[in-house]
């Protein structure tokens, strides 16, 4: 039997014409199977079904670079606000380890579930998990139809901190390997399985945590398999500076000497550099990233929220990197990473005019595209993937509507999401996911995840504090009995 023919009628297609997004008005895509078979004015062909999206814009799902589905949802209500000036702003060596300790797989999973959801309502159609637990997230990838690479992470140490000031690593060689090895027998059996809607990532956790050799046979790795890597990298001036007492370079300049730097490697963050206000160290870590013709994974609101910023990411484009967009924490929406990345550029560089709409909306799909070298994803055109975004064109948040794109990256909210369709499946459909749990169930469970954690963090933290004192609450709580309850007039 043929694959079903749909055709979708938009008044607005963010078109792909072989070289750039353009505008489309008034137009149709065309799907039949997992492809795109057709996009233009008119299509004189049969359809099986229509998709009329009158007054609605049709554009590319979003690929999301850089997510841990597994931990983010966890973030919320502990991490913000907090990351010390001894860790130069940075959550890692405090906030992180603090919250991992009460993390059990049941978290893992809940966290895991409620992402796919999180991705699929703002827009996401691939994602490149980080994570734990590969075998559950591509079994949720499955079940939720969201594209997913997933890749295990592995390491050949950890950081740790025991007095709050300085930062510590604790090697395991072996260990560090024997994960790796587990890494690519997994992605080996996995990559390419549910219909290609599953690939596999290889994912070094972080370059102050791995050795030159496991770097080295992991890039060997991705040759071999065909598969991206990606790790975390200058993500902290911690780091920073420990590679550079270590190996006398930056951490860029490092991987480039060890011969890891290549297009197939997406670097995550890359925002504490030579050559930047943070590090203070001489260099130029922009030009040997777009000499070695990698990508970067741009995660803005992970930073933004701790006063850290990318330096620029109007000055990464126009050196000529290829950048991508990620989420890293919580929220998971690239609608968010969009605007942070567009209106945090616009404050470091100090002009409207760089980091536009276009730009973060390039960056958000055909800059995802190239990093995993996939010119099959993240465009409407004819033979690419079937997998779309129609926005509503008449909202709250939508109208007025002159430039579709400008209203996506500076006004969108989720649920201006409509209908989402990755690999021709239309997995969310009138802003709801067919077959998916109550959203309030799925809370519910991330819920008592949250509590478990929140009651562990006393064993995760080095100075043994609860949640309440590494974190302190907004407001004081108040049982509405103290002096404070005198009404205005007294
Ligand atoms: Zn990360």
């Amino acid at each position: 039997m043929p694959a079903q023919r749909t055709l979708i009628k938009a008044s607005h297609i963010i078109a792909h014409d072989g070289v750039k997004h353009r505008h489309l008005r008034d137009g149709v895509v065309v799907l039949e199977g997992d492809t795109i078979v057709f996009v233009g004015r008119k299509f004189e062909g049969t359809t099986d079904n229509v998709i009329d999206a009158t007054g609605r814009i049709a554009a590319p799902g979003f690929i999301d670079t850089h997510i841990h589905m597994a931990g983010s949802p966890l973030d919320k209500s502990f991490v913000e606000d907090h990351g010390k000036r001894n860790f130069f702003n940075s959550g890692l060596f405090e906030m992180l380890p603090a919250r991992s300790a009460g993390q059990d797989t049941a978290a893992n999973h809940a966290c895991v579930e409620f992402s796919m959801l999180e991705l699929l309502h703002t827009g996401t159609t691939t994602a490149l998990e980080l994570g734990p637990v590969p075998e559950y997230t591509a079994e949720q990838a499955a079940r939720f139809g969201l594209r997913t690479y997933v890749g295990p992470m592995y390491r050949s140490g950890r950081w740790h901190t025991d007095d709050g000031r300085t930062v510590k690593y604790a090697w395991d060689e072996a260990a560090g390997m024997a994960a790796f090895e587990r890494a690519v027998a997994w992605i080996a059996k996995n990559d390419g399985t549910h219909g290609g809607l599953v690939k596999g990532l290889l994912s070094p956790s972080q370059v102050d945590t791995c050795s030159e050799a496991l770097l080295r046979r992991t890039r060997e790795a991705g040759t071999r398999l065909r598969v991206p890597v990606t790790l975390h990298v200058s993500q902290s001036v911690n780091e920073f500076h420990e590679m550079v007492r270590r190996h006398g370079c930056s951490p860029i300049e490092w991987l480039r000497d060890i011969g890891f730097l290549a297009p197939e490697v997406i670097l995550g963050h890359a925002i504490i550099l030579a050559g930047g206000s943070w590090a203070q160290y001489a260099g130029d870590d922009i030009g040997v990233m777009a000499e070695s013709g990698c990508s970067v994974a741009h995660a803005p609101w992970v930073f933004a929220r701790r006063g850290i910023a990318m330096e620029s990411f109007s000055r990464y484009l126009k050196a000529g990197i290829n950048l991508s967009l990620g989420t890293d924490t919580a929220p998971q929406s690239m609608i968010e990473a969009m605007k942070f990345a567009a209106v945090v550029s616009k404050i470091i560089d100090r002009q409207t005019e760089t980091a536009t709409a276009a730009d973060v909306f390039n960056a958000a799909t055909l800059g995802g595209a190239k990093a995993i070298g996939r010119d099959d994803l993240g465009r409407i055109a004819r033979g690419a993937k079937a997998d779309l975004v129609i926005w509503e064109g008449e909202s709250l948040w939508m109208s007025p509507l002159r430039d579709p794109v400008k209203n996506i990256v500076f006004s969108a909210q989720a649920a201006d999401v409509n209908t989402v369709i990755v690999n021709g499946r239309v997995v969310l459909r009138d802003g709801a996911i067919p077959g998916a749990p109550d959203i309030k169930a799925m809370a519910r469970k991330l819920q008592q995840s949250g509590e478990r954690v929140w009651a562990n963090i006393a064993r995760g933290d080095w100075a043994g504090r609860d949640a309440d004192a590494l974190s302190p609450q907004s407001f004081e709580g108040w049982d509405g009995e103290e002096p404070g309850s005198k009404t205005l007039a007294d």
